[in-house]
């Protein structure tokens, strides 16, 4: 019997935090998964060896009684337990847990048995990502879906459609993989099949980059006649040209001109439901001059009320001068003592 480095198998230090450890087995297992090396007993063997590390390291108790084992290592064994080989199974991506353990015997090596017994692989950790014994009836997993939104839709909230995407058993082998002792033809062996589906999302008013929509029940599928995890959708929000949004604010540059902005006046100002408010400007209004709008900005996702709208003046100037305009800025110019070179 070999002793196993959990820490060389994860590629982790002895002193690894527990993120470390599960960022570690996280990157392993995705590279390793039966899923994308379908056939290869090297990487599946490798997979079996990272999610029995995990299994260790990532336990508080296992963990520590593993890392008490001296260079006698063998000698603090008990008896070794009956040694025959444990059937191993793997049973396609069910919900993103592809592992059920046999019941009578886990997959794991003899010295992981000699160290913690049979039976004692962890159970009920679920949505770890690690091996579990207790998965006869789990709930699926759940799904991030990214999607993207305008800034109007997240203003004013409202319902939209979106296509998900998620797995579904076989309905071919019910799951099983293989149909009269082949391999089931529809899914590959796979067990799953690709699930395409519209669905009809409420979208709160006032959600922002990186907000989660959660739709229950559309997650992956359920293992063992559980019901389907939930899905969510991660919201990003498009960028808008008239608005640059700051938390619940809204800014957003209103072009004046020169006239009203010296004389003052009614200014329309953009909101993001594509309606204009009407705004008035004192006279002699300067550029870049910022008037709050409140509660014009976002609505606020949590609680009451909503964010403000700054605008921004930016003062145009005129161009294309008739004559008799010409002589008004000049009278203009001599009116304030400005020299100018016609
Ligand atoms: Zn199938």
């Amino acid at each position: 019997m070999d002793y196993k480095d959990y820490y060389k198998i994860l590629g982790v230090a002895r002193g690894a935090n527990a993120d470390e450890i599960k960022k570690a087995f996280r990157k392993l297992a995705r590279k390793y998964h039966p899923d994308v090396n379908p056939g290869d007993k090297k990487a599946e063997e490798k997979f079996k060896e990272i999610n029995e590390a995990y299994e260790v390291l990532s336990d508080a108790d296992k963990r520590k009684k593993y890392d008490t084992l001296g260079p006698n290592w063998q000698e603090q064994f008990g008896p070794s337990p009956a040694g025959s080989r444990r059937t191993y199974q793997y049973s396609g991506s069910r919900g993103g847990t592809p592992f059920e353990f046999d019941p009578n015997g886990p997959g794991f090596s003899d010295f992981f048995e000699a160290l913690f017994g049979r039976n004692n692989a962890n159970g009920g950790k679920g949505s770890t990502g690690g091996p579990t014994r207790d998965m006869r009836r789990r709930a699926g997993d759940n799904i991030e879906q990214p999607v993207e939104i305008t800034l109007q839709e997240a203003y004013l909230g409202g319902s939209r459609t979106f296509n998900i995407q998620s797995t579904e058993i076989c309905p071919t082998c019910q799951g099983t993989g293989e149909t009269n002792g082949r391999l089931c033809a529809t899914c590959s062996g796979q067990g799953m099949v690709p699930r395409n589906k519209r669905i009809q999302v409420k979208i709160p008013a006032g959600v922002d980059n990186g907000s989660k929509i959660r739709v229950a029940g559309e997650g992956q599928p359920g293992i063992g006649g559980g019901p389907r995890g939930d899905l969510y959708l991660v919201i990003t929000v498009k960028l808008d040209p008239a608005f640059e949004r700051k938390g619940d604010d809204l800014y957003a540059d209103v072009d004046v001109e020169l006239v009203k902005a010296m004389l003052g006046g009614e200014v329309p100002v953009p909101i993001p439901d594509g309606r204009r408010m009407a705004l008035t400007i004192p006279a002699e209004t300067q550029n870049n001059r910022t008037f709050r709008l409140a509660g014009k900005g976002m609505p606020r996702l949590r609680g009451e009320g909503a964010g403000n709208l700054y605008a921004r003046v930016k003062v145009v100037l005129p161009m294309q001068l008739s004559i008799e305009e010409r002589a008004l800025f000049e009278t203009l110019a001599r009116s304030r003592g400005v020299e100018v070179h016609p």
